[in-house]
């Protein structure tokens, strides 16, 4: 057992509880991913036996190997990473929810590799609302048509939208992309889609998203450390 695990949880929680409080939202309203990318199965442990039962892997064969040998724990697992076409018979098997759908093709393998005896795979689409080069996502414009054909797939269940703004030091422009991406969450809703899942904030930004209405926050570094 390592208690920095839990220490550093303990500091998440409370500045989740402190910028909830600020933004006259109940903490309780945001749910903690703990990204566990690159550490071993026992930071997962540590992280569980401090409480946390949500976690987010990028990497898929990664993703898939810690799954498989913590499969005693009751974990839900999230695959946050960039799903290739030869991946995603591991996602649909093996994940709880996939936050990085970005394209039809993507989602229509999942929904047909999802095995029958799972409940449907919870998505999100991932945007790219600030419009970052080297980064997945379907751009705004394309966003409203994509999730109403991937709301259609019978074995996903469309639950919201995910993004990641650009690293900048520049917390207005960070709040900007933040608050770019609840507008369109907002009006994917009033389109008739029923949207419960706002996915953004990370260690550096996870006040500024709460501020902006993030329902599910993705934090690595500031549960297990910083990654090598
Ligand atoms: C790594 C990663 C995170 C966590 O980032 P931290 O800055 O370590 O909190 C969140 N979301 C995605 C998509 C990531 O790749």
């Amino acid at each position: 057992m390592n208690d920095t695990v839990s220490d550093n949880l303990q500091k998440v929680r409370k500045r989740i509880e402190l910028a909830s409080a600020a933004a006259g939202r109940a903490s309780d309203a945001v749910k903690l991913l703990a990204v566990s990318k690159t550490m071993p199965a026992q930071a997962v442990r540590d992280a569980h036996a401090a409480g946390q039962l949500a976690f987010g892997e990028n990497y898929i064969q990664e993703g898939v190997d810690k799954i498989a040998s913590l499969a005693d724990l009751p974990l839900e697992w999230h695959c946050i990473g960039p799903i290739q076409s030869n991946k995603s018979k591991w996602v649909a098997e093996n994940f709880a929810w996939a936050h990085s759908i970005d394209r039809l093709k993507i989602a229509e393998r999942l929904s047909a590799q999802r095995p029958a005896h799972l409940p449907p795979l919870q998505v999100c689409l991932q945007v790219n609302v600030d419009g970052g080069n080297n980064k997945s996502g379907v751009a705004p414009g394309e966003l409203l048509a994509l999730a109403q054909a991937v709301a259609k797939l019978p074995h996903l269940q469309l639950r919201g939208i995910m993004t990641i703004p650009e690293p900048s030091e520049n917390k207005a422009q960070i709040q900007a992309v933040h608050r770019r991406a609840r507008e369109l969450f907002d009006s994917l809703n009033e389109a008739g889609l029923k949207l419960d899942t706002l996915s953004m904030g990370m260690t550096a930004d996870l006040e500024i998203a709460i501020t902006e209405g993030s329902t599910c926050l993705r934090v690595g570094t500031a549960i297990f450390g910083a990654r090598s």
